[in-house]
């Protein structure tokens, strides 16, 4: 079927309090409208957030009923004319979600009356159906968790790029060539998915090894072509790849876009106008701009927001007019005053509470979606609340520019645990402090959310003591320790000077085998850990990608067998001495000196 030639106009109402109207657009007014909503990495929160406004009433943040109150509005004003995708990573980053390996979302998305889905990497986190999540024996189907979803499901999930690498076909589980139909008010939407062939970096490797991940141009291309051929009059493109514009709604190019985001890449490398909108993810930001003729929408991440194209299509031929674009919008059940956001940072903090609405409507809550959601809110609560068997006699805290004594207690543990030598985390990774008292797995569960392997390196005492201080480096915090002493200077917000030894003060043996425990975000170069990591030999580091436990799960079971109490007591392991000025200035004098 020939492309529509149409010229296609574009203009943007992205003022959300007053939308344009549609009968003040300029397309013809017997055209067909179609409201195309996205939405893209809800990673689990389809139970939203319920957040305390400092009034004290505590209202909902995102989630998938209150996203349906923003639906319902849709589908009253343009009756039979909405069809909802999302762009993939709808598992994996909430306990409700992990716990039924995605099942709470499916159902939500069910009701919602989600059109279709790409699948995003983090679909695959689950791996073969129960709680280890790693399909270590030959007998493991590494996709089961995600079989079930896709049956559960009543929309497809698309992988258009995606290929069993013996029998050179797309997987069974995923829906047949990876592009949709769906007919709204008579015209033939096709939609195409498609996802980043970085794929077996950002999940499991081990669970994706059978798996070749298609180039994205040459599939976008045969897929839009397949969906015309089957029909489509429309082709849209769902992709768990990303960008991203810090000027929304405003022309693309370096101005307003980073174009050297994967989104871009690919409409960049394939014909103009090959898919009538797109709906990218995967980097958590926001798109709400025209690339090459194409509306590209993309609205940030953990379902706080959606985007939507509004498309107008002629009656005869159902070629593409108008265009308008809106988003990302922000899911509120309620809002502060005179503004569509909930959202503190934004520019009214501390407003008043009041009703949300959207395009002049109430938005009202689903019932149904909170029903569905609610026996596995329960089951959260339930298993959040399971005692480990260990006190924790004084409350562990953070401390992001030094030694705390959470860092101090989990490091150690984590030391004892693998029979290290050393062991380190990243401050940043502890999410929250521990409080006195009987230690919860929810607890243990909301310091520690990402699930993080358990890696093993093997470092030379030249290496370690390379690997740690790079651990002192800026723009994040510093290194929580055990099994080595850190001692540095201050100056300003720079960490200058840094000497590792053991515990004791004894220098590292340079040449002497050091086994560090850590996370796999460190191990893979997290936190400014990339060049030393490179000195480090691949056979000499071990992500635990094939332990059926991650890290945070393996330190529960640990702890739950161990027994006793949890303790951290700042110990002298990390000492910053803060120097003056003047003493700063020196140092720079003898470093600059040394250099020459
Ligand atoms: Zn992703």
């Amino acid at each position: 079927m020939p492309r529509a030639t149409v010229l296609l106009s574009l203009a943007f109402a992205l003022g959300y309090g007053g939308c344009t109207h549609p009968s003040d657009l300029p397309y013809p007014k017997d055209a067909i409208h179609l409201t195309i909503v996205g939405t893209n990495d809800v990673h689990g929160w389809i139970d939203g957030k319920t957040v305390r406004h400092p009034d004290g009433t505590t209202f909902r943040v995102g989630g998938g009923a209150v996203l349906s109150g923003y639906l319902d509005v849709l589908r009253a004003q343009n009756p039979g004319g909405v069809i909802l995708l999302d762009a993939g990573d709808l598992f994996q980053g909430t306990l409700l979600s992990n716990l039924s390996e995605g099942e709470p979302v499916i159902a939500a998305y069910n009701e919602m009356g989600y059109d279709a889905v790409a699948v995003g990497n983090h679909e695959f986190d689950y791996g073969p159906i129960g709680p280890v999540s790693v399909a270590l024996n030959p007998n493991d189907d590494p996709f089961g968790a995600l079989a079930v979803r896709c049956k559960q499901a009543k929309f497809p999930f698309l992988g258009r790029n995606i290929y069993d690498k013996t029998t050179g076909k797309r997987p069974p589980f995923l829906h047949d060539d990876g592009v949709a139909i769906i007919e709204r008010k008579g015209v033939k939407v096709g939609v195409v998915g498609l996802i980043t062939p970085s794929t077996p970096t950002v999940t499991n490797p081990v669970n994706v090894r059978s798996l070749r991940f298609g180039d994205l141009a040459p599939e976008a291309i045969s897929g839009a072509a397949d969906a015309r051929a089957k029909g489509a009059e429309i082709v849209v493109l769902a992709i768990h790849a990303g960008g991203r514009c810090t000027k929304l709604n405003e022309s693309y190019g370096p101005q307003s876009c980073d174009i050297s985001g994967e989104i871009f890449k690919l409409l960049e490398a394939i014909p103009e106008k090959t898919f009538d909108v797109v709906i990218g993810g995967h980097v958590h930001s926001a798109i709400a701009n025209v690339v090459r003729g194409t509306p590209v929408i993309e609205s940030y991440a953990y379902g706080r927001d959606f985007g939507l194209v509004d498309l107008y299509v002629t009656k005869d031929g159902h070629h593409p007019v108008y265009s308008r674009m809106e988003g990302p919008v922000p899911i509120c059940e309620r809002v502060l005053q005179g503004t569509n956001t909930c959202d503190e940072r934004s520019e009214k903090p501390g407003a008043p509470l009041e009703q949300a609405t959207f395009h002049g409507q109430p938005v009202v809550m689903s019932a149904a979606v909170e029903a569905l959601v609610a026996p596995f809110r329960e089951r959260v609560a339930e298993v959040k609340a399971r005692k480990l068997g260990v006190m924790v006699p004084i409350p562990l805290t953070r401390e992001y520019r030094g030694e705390a004594t959470l860092g101090d207690a989990l490091t150690d543990t984590l030391r004892d645990m693998e029979k290290a030598d050393v062991a380190i985390l990243n401050s940043g990774g502890l999410r929250t402090d521990l409080p006195a008292g009987e230690l919860t797995y929810g607890a243990l569960y909301e310091v520690l959310p990402f699930d993080n392997t358990l890696a093993t390196i093997q470092a030379t005492g030249a290496q370690l003591a390379q690997l740690v201080a790079a651990g002192y480096g800026p723009n994040h915090g510093v290194m929580q320790v055990s099994g080595v002493k850190v001692k540095a200077e201050r100056c300003g917000n720079d960490i200058v000077g840094v000497e590792i030894t053991h515990s004791d003060g004894r220098a590292l043996d340079p040449r002497a085998m050091y086994k560090v425990v850590t996370s796999d975000f460190l191990a893979l170069g997290g936190d400014g850990l990339g060049e030393p990591m490179k000195s480090i030999p691949p056979e000499r580091v071990d992500l635990g990608q094939t332990r059926p436990l991650n890290l945070r799960e393996a330190m529960a079971e640990y702890l739950k067998s161990r027994g006793g109490s949890l303790v951290g007591h700042v110990d002298g392991r990390v000492i910053i001495e803060s120097l003056s000025p003047e003493k700063c200035a020196a140092r720079a004098r003898i470093q600059a000196d040394a250099k020459n």
